[in-house]
């Protein structure tokens, strides 16, 4: 087996600590925790928690208890919480787990409470219609006697500073402080911190943002890229007037254009909504996509570059608020595709 594969998704650990401290920072008064599902949003979930944990953080969330098992060791004498709560068939392994479920639903309560099981978090749904039991629920007493770590909810609009649901959603919320014991209550999410300060109650979640995302322009000076995909060429060629590049030929050449094709593709989640939109660098040289992105493969002009050869490697444009402007796909899903054929190493 080769292991120098002709991509690779070089990780930034001091950009990814750099970014916790400042949300941590921004959190005020408030504990700053961290969301590390989804494989640590696509970059490596015990990479990912073991450096956050190192950098002071204290709370972790996944969503599924799969999730919790690969990181529970390194979170020993930490809190870790399982967003999704507990199906019937997360039970024997909830109930072992020294991680805490977040409860989502009378079911989910009941199902916890006859198992005897300990401390957990519930969600409470204040406006998102996702997951969580209602603030009505709350109310009338259905969290009563449980070992309550934390009360949480979730904004629909974080990203919409100027939506009014946001307020709606710090109310509801704000609304249930005196009616259970519940030692914490949360609400924000990455975007949510910089909403303002009583956004912060006890505790926050960031996730995207940990990993280079900034949804809000409040965020974008405190936040550094994390993830920096590079492709190798594997072929050169020059192309002329007439010429067109790629599947169902979308691109025509009207003068000569040095093209170097890179091994990435949709594959390796540089998704099609790249197709004549993105980009890559050699050196300072940009090299703009021509054509349709395939599965394992892109084709960009070297124009700026001519001396690119095979062999060569290039900086994928991967910051991801502007990625996202480029390729129509949300910060979130440009990380959490990233495949699995890059050689990931992290540096710092
Ligand atoms: C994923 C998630 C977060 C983190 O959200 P970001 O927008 O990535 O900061 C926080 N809370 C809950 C409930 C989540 O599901």
């Amino acid at each position: 087996m080769t292991d120098s594969p002709p991509l690779r998704l070089r990780l930034d650990g001091a950009a990814l600590a750099d970014n916790w401290h400042a949300l941590d920072r921004l959190s005020g008064t408030a504990a700053c925790g961290a969301a590390v599902k989804a494989n640590g949003y696509g970059l490596g979930a015990r990479d990912v928690t073991g450096r956050l944990i190192a950098a002071g953080c204290r709370d972790l969330y996944v969503a599924t208890w799969a999730e919790a098992e690969e990181i529970a060791d390194l979170c020993a004498g930490r809190s870790l919480s399982v967003f999704h709560g507990v199906r019937r068939e997360d039970m024997a392994a909830a109930i072992d787990s020294p991680a805490r479920p977040c409860l989502n639903s009378a079911a989910q309560i009941m199902r916890w409470r006859e198992a005897g099981g300990g401390a957990c978090d519930v969600m409470v749904d204040t406006g998102m219609n996702r997951l969580g039991v209602s603030v009505r629920e709350v109310r009338d007493g259905l969290l009563d006697g449980l070992r309550l770590d934390t009360l949480m909810s979730h904004l629909a609009c974080a990203d919409e500073p100027g939506n009014p649901k946001n307020d709606d959603q710090h109310k509801a919320l704000a609304s249930l402080s005196e009616r259970t014991g519940a030692m914490r209550m949360s609400l924000a999410n990455s975007a949510g911190i910089v909403l303002g300060k009583k956004y912060h109650f006890d505790l926050t979640r960031p996730g995207i943002s940990l990993y280079g995302g900034a949804q809000v322009e409040a965020l974008v000076p405190h936040i550094r890229q994390v993830a920096f995909p590079e492709a190798q060429v594997i072929q050169r060629r020059t192309i002329g007037p007439g010429d067109t590049v790629g599947y169902n030929a979308t691109f025509t050449a009207d003068r000569d254009i040095e093209l170097a094709i890179l091994h990435i593709g949709y594959a390796d989640g540089y998704l099609r909504g790249f197709s004549g939109t993105g980009g890559a660098r050699f050196g300072d040289a940009a090299c703009p996509v021509i054509g349709r992105v395939s599965m394992d493969l892109v084709a960009v002009s070297v124009d700026a570059a001519p001396e690119t050869r095979e062999g060569d490697w290039l900086a994928i444009d991967f910051d991801l608020p502007a990625a996202s402007a480029q390729s129509g796909l949300s910060q979130y899903e440009l990380l959490t595709t990233l495949g699995r054929r890059y050689q990931r190493s992290w540096y710092e």
